[in-house]
Order: C-alpha cells, then sequence, then structure tokens
C-alpha cells in the first residue's frame, strides 16, 4: 500500500487563504462529505424512512465502521465500536476495567491527562465507593507509580497539550505484570500515528473520530475491548442496543455478546454517514508512510521555528518516538499570538495556560503549509502583532 499525499490532499475541501493546522482538534471536511451525507438524508431518511434501518445497514453501521477504524489503530476485527462520545466511552471503559478488578480501588493517571478524562475517573470513583480513587502523577512518573494497588491504568496515549507520547507497549507489559489493566485515550493517536492496540496487548481503548479522522463536529466516540474480556467486562451503561436482542424487548437486561454490549442507544446515522466518507480516504492510507511524513513535517517545523523565533521554548518532545503528530510551544503570551496568527490566516490553537499547538496532518498539509505559518508566526513575534487589545480578548472557544 504506498500514499499519494497530493492526491489525499486534493480531497479535502480547505478554504484556499488558509493554512490549517488544527486537525487535531477538528479535521477539516472531505469533499465527498456533503454528498454522502445529502444521500443518506435524501435518498435513506427521506425515501426508505424507518426501512433504512434494515435497508440502508443503519443498525450495523457502528460494527462496519469500528473495524475500518480498527485497521488504523491495529484493533482486531469485530473488537471496536461506536456512539456516544468519547467522554462517555471512557466512563464506559473505564467502569468495565474497574469491575473486572474488584479486590483494588487505584486508578491510576497522569496530571497531563486530558480533564474530561480525569473528571470522568473523579465522577465514577465517587459514584463507586467502595474505596476507588484516582491518582496522578507527573507523567514521567508513571511506570515507577505502577504498583499492586493499581486496577486500572488510564492515559491518554499522546498529551493533548504538549504531543507527548507514552511508551503504550511498555506500560501496557508493566500494568499487566502488576495486576491491572489498562485503558487508554487515542485522542490524539487515532489517525495521527499507528497504533497496535492488539500487538501491546492493550485492555480497552477509546477515541474519537472528529479531530484527525475527519468526521465532523460532534462525530461519534470509538471503543475497543480486547476480545479476551469482550464477553466478560460489564457495559456499564447497560442500553437497549447493548442488550442481547434488543427487539425482542424483554424486561430483563442480558448484555450481546462482544464489543456490540458497549453499544448504548440509537446511532448517530448523520455523523456515521460523514465518517463513512473521511473512512473512504483513510482506508487507502498506509499509517507507516503517515508517521515517516508526519515526523518530516513535525521536525521541519519545529527546526524552522528554533531558527526564526527565539521567543518560543519547545514544549514537545524531539525524540521521535515520545511524540505524536504535533508542535507545541511555550509563550506567556500564547493566546494573544495564536489569535493574530489567525487573522492572518494561519488557524493553530491555543491550550492554557500558556500552549500555542499546532496539528500536522499528512493528509492534507504539506511542507509549505509548514514554511507560511513559521514566517507568519515569526512576523507576528517580531513586530508584536499579537500586542492589540483585540487579540486578547478570550473567546470561548480557544
Ligand atoms: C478531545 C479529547 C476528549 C474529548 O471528549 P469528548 O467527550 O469527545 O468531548 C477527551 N479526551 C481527550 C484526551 C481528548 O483529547
Amino acid at each position: 500500500m504506498t500514499t499519494d499525499f497530493a492526491r489525499t490532499r486534493a480531497l479535502f475541501d480547505l478554504p484556499p487563504d488558509v493554512i490549517y493546522l488544527d486537525g487535531n482538534s477538528l479535521g477539516p471536511l472531505p469533499r465527498a462529505t456533503p454528498d454522502r451525507v445529502a444521500r443518506t438524508l435524501t435518498q435513506e431518511w427521506g425515501q426508505m424512512l424507518i426501512t433504512a434501518w434494515n435497508r440502508a445497514g443503519w443498525m450495523e453501521m457502528p460494527a462496519r465502521l469500528g473495524d475500518r477504524i480498527g485497521r488504523l489503530i491495529g484493533a482486531e476485527p469485530g473488537s471496536v465500536t461506536l456512539g456516544d462520545t468519547l467522554s462517555v466511552k471512557i466512563w464506559q471503559a473505564l467502569a468495565a476495567a474497574l469491575a473486572l478488578k474488584p479486590g483494588r480501588g487505584v486508578i491510576l493517571s497522569d496530571t497531563g491527562n486530558f480533564p474530561s478524562d480525569l473528571y470522568i475517573a473523579q465522577g465514577l470513583a465517587a459514584m463507586l465507593g467502595r474505596g476507588v480513587t484516582l491518582r496522578t502523577v507527573a507523567p514521567e512518573a508513571v511506570e515507577a507509580a505502577i504498583d499492586d494497588t493499581v486496577a486500572v491504568l488510564m492515559l491518554t496515549e499522546v498529551d493533548y497539550r504538549t504531543g507527548r507520547r507514552h511508551d503504550m507497549a511498555a506500560l501496557t507489559a508493566r500494568a499487566q505484570a502488576a495486576g491491572a489493566l489498562t485503558v487508554w485515550d487515542l485522542a490524539h493517536s487515532a489517525g495521527a500515528l499507528p497504533v497496535d492496540l492488539a500487538g501491546c496487548n492493550a485492555d480497552f481503548a477509546a477515541g474519537c473520530t472528529y479531530k484527525y479522522l475527519n468526521a465532523g463536529p460532534g462525530g461519534p466516540a470509538f471503543i475497543y475491548v480486547a476480545p479476551r474480556h469482550a464477553d466478560t467486562a460489564p457495559a456499564g451503561l447497560s442500553g437497549w442496543l447493548g442488550h442481547e436482542a434488543p427487539f425482542a424487548f424483554d424486561p430483563d437486561y442480558r448484555p450481546a455478546r462482544g464489543v456490540e454490549r458497549m453499544r448504548v442507544g440509537t446511532p448517530p446515522i448523520l455523523q456515521l454517514a460523514a465518517l463513512e466518507a473521511s473512512l473512504d480516504i483513510w482506508d487507502s492510507v498506509d499509517m507507516a508512510a503517515l508517521r515517516a511524513r508526519s515526523l518530516e513535517l513535525t521536525d521541519r517545523f519545529i527546526a524552522r521555528v528554533e531558527a526564526a523565533c527565539p521567543d518560543l521554548r519547545l514544549a514537545t518532545p524531539r525524540d521521535h518516538a515520545r511524540r505524536g503528530s504535533q508542535v507545541s510551544l511555550h509563550h506567556p503570551q500564547g493566546y494573544a499570538i495564536m489569535q493574530a496568527l489567525i487573522a492572518r490566516g494561519v488557524i493553530g490553537d491555543f491550550r492554557a495556560p500558556d500552549i500555542l499547538r499546532f496539528g500536522l496532518a499528512p493528509l492534507y498539509n504539506t511542507e509549505a503549509c509548514v514554511d507560511a505559518a513559521v514566517d507568519r508566526l515569526a512576523q507576528v513575534l517580531r513586530d508584536r502583532l499579537w500586542d492589540r487589545p483585540e487579540f486578547h480578548r478570550r473567546a470561548r472557544v480557544t
């Protein structure tokens, strides 16, 4: 499988005057998506009405598309399903893992984890009682903190803020040797780099489709359950579509076999149609080639920034093995600098307290994007273009 990145770039509908380096937060629109969603609206919903659940295969979409995502993350066939949001799927994975470790109470995570993941763990611990607690340590201290009190190691592989990457294989092995289970958040991994869940012997994982996978705002999350756990892990949220026979309308819950039990309620068909259009692109992508290209682009971005922007301090590890597909930079005026940059046609984002974040996505980003982005960033800094009142006004979404 070879990937022609000039071809994939042409498959996206990017505004001509924008350099888009924020696909790690919201991936851009594939050109095929509007027609694909329109077909679901008019031909399927419009013409088939409720019969589309059978005739258009709506009910199987979470499993069908889950398998296509599965290739990107090294999951066994039939081990991934889709629905709800990542926060909900992290809740389910964590609840299931805790249930499989009844004698232990510690959820171990790191202080760099995404707040929603930590809030979900705190809420679940408070609800469960029975001594379940969340313990967080610095990302570098995770390995040493794994001991025989840990029930679940819950980590985001690639840190949303810094782009630092954990060693999934090593930490999974270490956790399992201590008798714990693992929950991996792949929000900044799926579509960003090759993931090998089966090869790492991961227990549970979840991720979103609206970042690097380009399914559009509100795209459903995916959840992975290792086949060895899939028939014993409880769904936590035991909804009717995770039932063994939803249309038996049995008053008693009986879980479906396998990962199907992690489904909760009615799937978001329009969002799944958008995801399907995006996966038509992903199906042809060689993940090793994507990774090689991503490292070229991030290396180039780092080298150019260091040559042209002495006031910015690199937050992302230089070591290829230790980073994802983004470059993060510290500056005390990070928010205003990013607003000034966006006003000049380069879209990245800001993460408190002081991080400028740039996602590099080989499907549509090129060397020319990197060079123009860094040129404009250097100009914003050199000429203090950020120092205007409108760039300091915080918007709701940063
Ligand atoms: C983006 C992101 C989320 C978002 O969760 P939603 O429920 O989809 O809003 C959660 N965790 C991580 C690590 C993320 O990067």
